[in-house]
């Protein structure tokens, strides 16, 4: 199927790192997000990717083609569908253990049915559900990857949600989930903004140490500097003086507001 082919848009972004994205209001656009971003960090011994979006076609096959016979460690951001639905393709999934418990149940999705996209009807065929992988394995803040020339570091990010976490490579690269990103933000209840507002000090920590690292977060804008921590801290911290133009949004069932540089949903 010509869709299927051309749904992943894959883009080598350097030697050893690829940007796989899905057009995730395709899929639903009433979740305010364009793009969900994966991404495959390919080092001389082993590969490792990061997310597998909704799984609405098998992405399996696209990470093969890429990594050839090079041994792959999946790894989830957090439990959320968008970042797990091609969790059934692989034997093993690392998620932190925070949210392993979610990540090892069958997740039901029928919350998609009502999309104004015809497409997701493609996920009758699992009867709109996810199974969970065979095999999940529990990680913590410092857990690390060897890939051969790439280490990749885990950073326990919560906030986004409690087992958020973020990866930080031994090149500089700073993979941030859904902890921070452009667009429309989804953030907890305010009572636990520190939470998160201390995840996002602790990423904006790692600057002082190198400048120069990029951002990949895990919707919209990608390879995106530290600015981006910075204007969503302020923003964070200014939600009261904007709190008056909040509209309720009936389906995420939450609160929306704007200001220059985000959309946030709480
Ligand atoms: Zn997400």
């Amino acid at each position: 199927m010509r869709e299927a082919e051309e749904w992943y848009d894959v883009i080598r972004i350097k030697d050893y790192l690829y940007i796989i994205r899905e057009r995730l209001d395709e899929i639903d656009p009433r979740y305010l997000t364009k793009f969900t971003n994966l991404y495959l960090l390919i080092g001389t011994k082993k590969a490792l990717l990061i997310d597998t979006g909704t799984g609405l076609y098998p992405l399996k096959p696209k990470i093969k083609e890429l990594i050839e016979e090079k041994e792959l460690i999946v790894i989830n951001t957090h439990s959320h569908f968008d970042h797990r639905g091609g969790n059934e393709e692989f034997d093993e999934i690392y998620i932190h253990k925070s949210e392993l418990g979610d990540a090892s149940l069958i997740f039901d999705i029928s919350f998609l049915k009502d999309s104004p996209k015809k497409r997701v009807k493609l996920f009758e065929q699992r009867n709109f559900k996810y199974q969970p992988p065979h095999t999940l394995h529990p990680l913590k803040d410092g857990d690390e990857f060897d890939l051969g020339d790439i280490t990749v570091k885990v950073i326990h990010t919560p906030g986004h949600s409690v087992g958020s976490i973020s990866l930080l490579t031994n090149q500089k690269d700073l993979f941030t989930g859904d902890s921070a990103h452009f667009g429309a933000m989804y953030l907890p209840k305010k009572r636990n903004f520190p939470t998160l507002l201390s995840s996002l000090a602790k990423l904006l920590d790692l600057f002082q140490e190198s400048d120069d690292i990029e951002i990949y977060p895990s919707h919209e804008d990608f390879q995106v500097k530290k600015i981006l921590l910075e204007s969503l801290i302020k923003g964070i911290n200014n939600i009261e003086t904007i709190w008056d133009t909040k509209v309720k949004d009936k389906f995420l069932q939450a609160w929306i507001l704007n200001d220059e540089s985000f959309t946030y949903v709480i």
